[in-house]
């Protein structure tokens, strides 16, 4: 069974690529994946050349002039001597590499080019973060930025954020509903706005709606209650919503193809990895009722017809819990496909994993369910007893 661990370019600049391999060598993984592209953030690091670290959006190489020159949107320059000799220690050592790509979370694209963020149903653009998939210049950018990846020499390209992503305000004293805030998120740009007229949605109308409903809410009426599904939100927000929400999947499931493609046309493969696992249980583990499989729509991603286009998926299965780990991991395939490779991303430590029987228990619930790899998330951000628990779950789970 494959598996890799995640690993961050700081901590390969940190305690240094030699270092760092042999440790992960050692755990008995198959592979490393580098976040070779990533988004700004501070992290608590425990192990790290610094104890707090502060990431910035960046692409941690130098940028093939070829594939950039004449486009608006360019990375993000990171650090870019960050991934030297990494290819040739991973081959010295029999690593597979993988390289992990943030595409449309960059709010340092966002906030040079405005225009090419997401804008709500009341015409605002408040998510400088949130690179919105149906413009074109993010599609040109997210096609160049995967061929980038790929010339790299990895084995994958590892997508993160190829899709739509939720509304993620920073602080909110007013009692939104899961389905408001939805709402709230939907992009109402122009080109989601023509992708969805071409499918024959009155996205204007379905913008009206969203502006009422969440501007009542704003104004002080009652919350919508329940969890976010397609016939509560036919309930509360009328068949043009829905369907505009579902006219989003078209505009990723085209963008995730020309990804896919040009990923194989450089060589390497592409593992789509979207992010619903993350929303339902990044924060502590316990995510909530629907399996990710099932809620991705909301992200945009459909994942029965990315199934005929993206040879391997990454699940994020952030849970405490080995049953639900299992199920999402046989939701997806039974999405995707049952030939298709699914990958259990794996959170070893807090707040997933509290013991090595757990996440021994866990991964054995994902190699059950079907997952052909199972991946450790991530090597700087977990404390080095956690790590030691990475040798034990592959010798006795897979
Ligand atoms: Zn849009």
């Amino acid at each position: 069974m494959d598996s890799s661990v995640y690993v961050f370019v700081e901590d390969l600049r940190g305690e240094g690529v030699e270092r760092v391999l042999d440790r992960i060598s050692a755990y008995g993984v198959a592979g490393v994946t580098v976040g070779a592209v990533h988004h700004a953030s501070r992290d608590i690091t425990p192990h790290g050349l610094s104890r707090l670290t502060i990431r910035r959006d960046g692409a941690h190489f130098p940028p093939p002039p070829d594939l950039f020159s004449g486009r608006r949107l360019k990375p993000t320059a990171g650090h870019q001597d960050a991934l030297d000799g990494l290819r040739e220690a991973c081959t010295k050592r029999g690593l597979r590499l993988h390289g992990w790509t943030v595409f449309l979370r960059n709010a340092t694209i966002g906030a040079a080019h405005p225009d090419v963020t997401v804008r709500d149903c009341f015409g605002d653009r408040g998510s400088p973060s949130d690179l919105c998939p149906a413009h074109p210049d993010v599609r040109d950018y997210a096609v160049s930025l995967a061929r980038a990846v790929a010339r790299l020499g990895v084995d994958s390209v590892v997508a993160e954020s190829l899709h739509f992503r939720p509304l993620k305000a920073e602080r909110s004293f007013v009692p939104l509903g899961p389905m408001d805030t939805y709402l709230f998120g939907l992009c109402f740009c122009d080109y989601c706005m023509r992708r969805a007229t071409d499918l024959g949605v009155d996205a204007e109308v379905a913008r009206e709606e969203c502006a009422r409903i969440v501007g009542g809410v704003l104004d002080g009426d009652p919350p919508a209650q329940g969890e976010v599904t397609r016939a509560a939100l036919t309930a509360y927000a009328g068949p043009d919503v829905v369907a505009y929400a579902r006219a989003r999947s078209e505009t990723v499931t085209t963008l995730v193809s020309e990804v896919a493609s040009a990923v194989a046309g450089e060589g390497s493969k592409l593992v789509f990895v979207d992010s619903t696992g993350a929303v339902k249980g990044y924060r502590d583990g316990l995510p909530t009722p629907g399996l990710a499989a099932h809620d991705a729509w909301q992200l945009g991603v459909d994942l029965v017809a990315l199934g005929d286009l993206v040879p391997a998926f990454g699940v994020l299965a952030y849970a405490r819990d080995a049953a639900r780990v299992a199920d999402d991991v046989g939701a997806y395939l039974r999405s995707v496909g049952k030939d298709r490779e699914v990958r259990a991303v794996l959170r070893p430590g807090h707040p997933d994993s509290d013991s090595t029987d757990r996440l021994v228990a866990k991964a054995r619930g994902a190699k059950a369910a079907g997952a052909m790899a199972v991946d450790f998330y991530a090597y700087g951000l977990v404390p080095h007893p956690v790590l030691e628990r990475i040798p034990a779950t592959l010798a006795e789970a897979l």
